[in-house]
């Protein structure tokens, strides 16, 4: 039984119970009172003490680290999720449904854990695009930096994902630097508040990156600065609400929706019954419908058939409907739990009414309500309902009214183009699908329906087995959508970090930027190298740290000993005449890569040594044909350091080829494995 400690808000430091508990929390399947939150807390304090402890905690942490940490409380998590899902029952959710919850959110910080290793600098500024050219000689260069804002990331969530909805906005934020304070629904906070209590008791955040609020945000959102981010996911009515706040709007307070949306998912015009691809759209509409009982924000709510398979989508979809297994969420074989609360059942069925003014209802209604083992009409149960719209050009409220729960309508379409017309109607959405095995109608669809949808999803029989399912945000990819939906984007990989970070346009001389980017920039200066670079470990070496080579001449028979090697025969490389005849050759020319074999010949230490391993080459370009007489000699440059494992490092080296001239041959990144360890013979 939950007590007033799952209730409790975590403050400052402090657990503080709820005090003059104004609102009740019931239970979803028996409808009983678990426990009530309510109370005034010291949110300005809240915001402080975020700013005084978490935000310089995390700042103190470089990306990498910050992903470690991820990792951390991903793991810690993993190991209690059993006690979550038992939790998590009281809300209606099957265990299906609390896999996605839990391990979902788990998977987000997992993926964010990675990427924020992969894809970020071991550093605390990230740099955003390529570097920009302000001047002829490039002494004066341009760059975009990320830095973390100073602020506090306040999340307030939606009741169906109290785990997910938490981690998916934490993974992100944790990530850039800043510290949230975490307000969840009230009807589910409190598996929300089970897993801030056991991230906290980890021990692996530091002070004050957490906080929770178990209850009313108060007047938090008109106390917040240019430097604090609001995060909403729920219902466009509370989005408004919240969003057009003076205080909001005064100061530019970013401010992120992740609502409502009617999102449509059309059977292609190309797929027939019988075909694997009916089957599978069947499949996803039945899942949409009854995962989470239907509360997903992505669930499918308008499905668009061609005229012709009307009927037969119809009749699976209902065989489907109708073997589904309401009941309790703890039972084995519960297919559909309950809807969150009494008062969300009583919303859907009212949303469902405007519905039936101009659909018809063609499954679902009381009668269909079998529960098993708990009570239909004390615990929040619903039977899906599916409609029929026969005449969706001139229907509005099917794509207007937005049935939280397990109710979606059916709907014919002439052609493809009808098709997009109606996916559009819903004014911008999360997620639009498309079951289809015809290339041709997934690019039309995503030219004609692109602008309206966050995501678009395609599946087909090649994919299917593999594929996450239409109503699956993932960490990797955007999450958000248009108009109705919230006009934002959460998630999406480094975009949803960049969300609490603020880009600067950074201008200077290449020595600022390759000590503001800790990565060497053409033109800084070049510290020389002692002793040759590969034989200095990891952390011996410095960025900038330059070797230049001696000169190796290029000789008619180094070609043609390399063509005959190889088998690269091009004409460039052995007919003069034809080599004249083409306008980016002078004569027979060195091959590209007899260039960079030559380079390797010049710059490398030969003898075992800290560099392990060469894992790559980045942004090859040839610059100037080299002919037969011509020198070349490389610059061999440290340009970036990242630590990988507990033993080696990652180098990225920039090289430059130049002739006797001293003109650019050829440039490229260079990357090796480097070991920390004892540098042999230094
Ligand atoms: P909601 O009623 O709009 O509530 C959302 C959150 O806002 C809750 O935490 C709620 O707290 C809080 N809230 C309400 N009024 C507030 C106020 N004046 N000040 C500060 N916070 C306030 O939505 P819901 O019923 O929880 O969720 C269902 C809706 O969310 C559906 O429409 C669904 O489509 C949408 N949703 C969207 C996404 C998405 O990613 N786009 C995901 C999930 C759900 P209390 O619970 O304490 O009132």
């Amino acid at each position: 039984m939950l007590d007033q400690q799952n209730f409790s808000s975590f403050v400052m430091g402090d657990w503080i119970a709820p005090s003059n508990p104004s609102r009740a929390v019931c239970s979803a399947i028996t409808g009983q009172e678990l426990g009530s939150v309510g109370g005034k807390l010291d949110l300005s304090g809240m915001r402080d003490y975020a700013k005084t402890y978490g935000g310089p905690g995390l700042r103190e942490l470089n990306f990498h680290d910050r992903a470690r940490m991820l990792k951390a409380l991903a793991l810690h998590l993993k190991l209690h999720r059993k006690a979550l899902y038992q939790l998590s029952f009281e809300t209606g959710a099957t265990l299906a449904d609390s896999k996605i919850d839990i391990d979902g959110g788990i998977a987000t910080l997992l993926v964010y854990a990675s990427k924020g290793r992969r894809e970020m600098p071991e550093d605390f500024i990230l740099p955003d695009g390529e570097l920009e050219l302000l001047s002829r000689d490039g002494s004066f260069l341009g760059q975009h930096v990320y830095t973390p804002l100073r602020g506090v990331a306040v999340q307030i969530n939606a009741f169906n994902f109290p785990v997910w909805g938490m981690l998916e906005k934490l993974a992100p934020s944790l990530l850039a630097g800043v510290p949230s304070v975490i307000k969840p629904a009230t009807s589910t906070g409190y598996v929300t508040q089970a897993v801030v209590r056991l991230m906290l008791g980890s021990g692996i955040l530091p002070r004050g990156a957490i906080q929770l609020i178990m209850g009313g945000t108060g007047n938090l959102l008109d106390i917040l600065d240019c430097q604090d981010t609001v995060g909403f996911t729920g219902s466009a009515a509370t989005a408004l609400a919240l969003r057009a706040r003076p205080n909001i709007l005064k100061n530019g307070v970013r401010f992120t929706a992740e609502q409502d949306s009617l999102n449509g998912s059309i059977l292609g015009s190309d797929v027939a019954p019988g075909s694997a691809e009916f089957d599978l759209f069947v499949t996803e509409v039945h899942r949409e419908m009854t995962t989470k009982a239907g509360q997903k924000c992505t669930a499918i709510r308008r499905i668009m058939v061609p005229e012709a398979h009307m009927e037969a989508v119809q009749t699976a979809l209902k065989a489907r409907l109708h073997a589904t297994k309401i009941g309790h969420p703890a039972l084995a074989d519960t297919q559909m739990g309950a809807l969150v609360s009494l008062n969300q059942r009583l919303d859907v069925r009212a949303q469902a009414q405007l519905l039936g003014k101009e659909c018809d209802l063609v499954f679902g209604g009381e009668d269909h309500c079998q529960v098993e083992g708990a009570d239909a009409e004390t615990g929040a149960f619903l039977a899906p309902m599916l409609f029929v719209c026969a005449d969706p050009d001139h229907a509005v409220a099917v794509h207007e009214v937005e049935a939280f729960g397990p109710v979606a309508t059916l709907m014919p379409y002439r052609d493809i183009v009808h098709g997009i017309e109606l996916l559009n109607r819903g004014d911008g959405s999360l997620v639009a699908s498309v079951i289809t095995h015809d290339p041709a109608i997934a690019r039309q669809v995503v030219l004609g329906a692109g602008a309206f949808h966050g995501r678009l999803y395609f599946n087909d029989r090649v994919s299917q087995a593999e594929s996450t399912g239409h109503g699956s945000p993932l960490p990797h990819m955007v999450h958000g959508g248009p108009g109705r939906a919230g006009g934002s984007e959460e998630l999406g990989g480094l975009r949803g970090v960049k969300h609490y970070m603020q880009r600067s346009a950074v201008q200077g001389s290449p020595d600022m930027l390759t000590a503001i980017t800790g990565t060497w920039i053409k033109g800084s200066t070049e510290l020389t190298a002692s002793v040759h670079p590969f034989t200095r470990n990891f952390d011996q070496l410095h960025i900038g740290e330059t070797l230049h080579t001696a000169g190796r001449e290029v000789t008619l028979e180094d070609i043609e000993h390399f063509a005959d090697f190889t088998g690269d025969r091009f004409y460039a490389h052995m007919d003069a005449e034809a080599a004249k005849a083409n306008p980016f050759f002078p004569d027979r020319v060195a091959h590209g890569y007899l260039l960079l074999s030559f380079a390797a010949g010049l710059f490398v230490e030969p003898n075992p040594g800290p560099v392990l391993a060469n894992t790559g080459l980045n942004a090859l370009s040839f610059q100037k044909p080299v002919v037969v007489g011509d020198s070349i000699a490389v610059q061999l440059t440290v340009k970036r350091k990242t630590r990988r494992t507990k033993d080696y490092g990652e180098v990225r080296w920039h090289v430059v080829l130049r002739n006797q001239d001293q003109e650019h041959v050829a440039e490229y990144e260079l990357l090796t494995m480097n070991s920390y360890g004892e540098t042999k013979g230094a």
